[in-house]
């Protein structure tokens, strides 16, 4: 249908993000294509090392599913995400597609080893998450595809990671949020990934704050080290949310506050988190 209608047609997933720009004739699309009938579309699977999820699946089914839970850092993300109307009716699938900059999935897929699998009159191609946004409300994709399936590789034993946010109220997106995921061999960090979101026109990867943990015993000195290279990293622009300065030190605190969590999380404690609420 989209092939056939044109750029003047747009997929209508959860519509959390859609309408609300069409309410406010931000975008006015021609032609809605529900996403919504078309069955199969939304599941959330363990297969071959792997999490699957149908783009249609609502945050709220990702947020109580234990199969999902097997990340934690999944379930950071998805029961964070505003509210439980929200949650209710918004999509993965919508919301990696809707690339906005204070987006909390795109922040959080980007630590994981993470896939996208689009669908369009040529057949399915396969995105690595790190390429599928290119700029801020921008993707890799054509206007005739789709989001099929995102896809999460399950992470290796002894690793851990951890998603917060620093929010002023649940139905509102992140003031700055941070992703951390590290693998440990005792103490000593092998591999570390750290993304933030909201202080950029797309998640950023802090990877100056990366390199310095890999290979190293992790000490509160290396925290602060990790945290301030990941302040320096960030991009923030001042709005209503704060200050870029503020934000810049929230990004720093998040990071201490996420390693920290990981860490814990590596060594197989059970560490619940929420978002931070101002
Ligand atoms: C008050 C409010 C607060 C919110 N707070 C947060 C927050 O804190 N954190 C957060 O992450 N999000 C937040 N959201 C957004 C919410 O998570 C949305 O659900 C999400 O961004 C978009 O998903 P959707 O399924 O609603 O997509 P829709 O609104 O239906 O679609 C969004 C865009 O993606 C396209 N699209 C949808 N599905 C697909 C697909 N499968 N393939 C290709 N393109 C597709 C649509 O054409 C459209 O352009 C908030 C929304 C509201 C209204």
């Amino acid at each position: 249908m989209l092939a056939q209608l044109g750029e003047e047609a747009k997929l209508l997933a959860g519509g959390q993000s859609l309408i609300p720009l069409m309410k406010l004739r931000l975008a006015n699309p021609r032609h809605l294509v529900d996403l919504n009938f078309v069955s199969g579309t939304s599941y959330i699977k363990e297969e071959s090392g792997a999490l699957r999820f149908g783009a249609l699946t609502r945050h709220a089914e990702i947020e109580n599913s234990a199969v999902a839970a097997k990340v934690p850092i999944i379930h950071d993300c998805a029961a964070g995400i505003a509210d439980v109307q929200i949650r209710n009716r918004g999509t993965i699938g919508g919301s990696v597609a809707e690339a906005d900059p204070s987006g909390d999935w795109a922040t959080v897929l980007l630590t994981q080893n993470a896939e996208v699998h689009c669908l369009g009159p040529k057949g399915e191609r396969t995105v690595p998450f790190s390429k599928f946004i290119t700029d801020a409300y921008t993707t890799l994709l054509g206007h005739d595809e789709l989001v099929r399936e995102i896809v999460v590789k399950l992470p290796p034993k002894n690793s851990g990671g951890a998603y917060l946010g620093f929010k002023r109220t649940a139905p509102v997106y992140p003031t700055a949020s941070v992703a951390v995921q590290l693998s440990m061999d005792g103490d000593v960090c092998k591999d570390a990934a750290i993304a933030m979101g909201c202080v950029g026109l797309t998640a950023i990867k802090a990877t100056e704050a990366e390199s310095a943990l890999r290979g190293q015993k992790i000490s509160d000195k290396l925290i602060a080290t990790a945290a301030e290279a990941a302040r320096a990293a960030s991009d923030p622009q001042s709005d209503m949310r704060g200050s870029a300065e503020y934000k810049r030190a929230l990004v720093g605190a998040l990071v201490k506050r996420g390693l920290e969590i990981a860490m814990r999380r590596a060594r197989e404690e059970r560490v619940e988190v929420s978002h931070i609420y101002a």
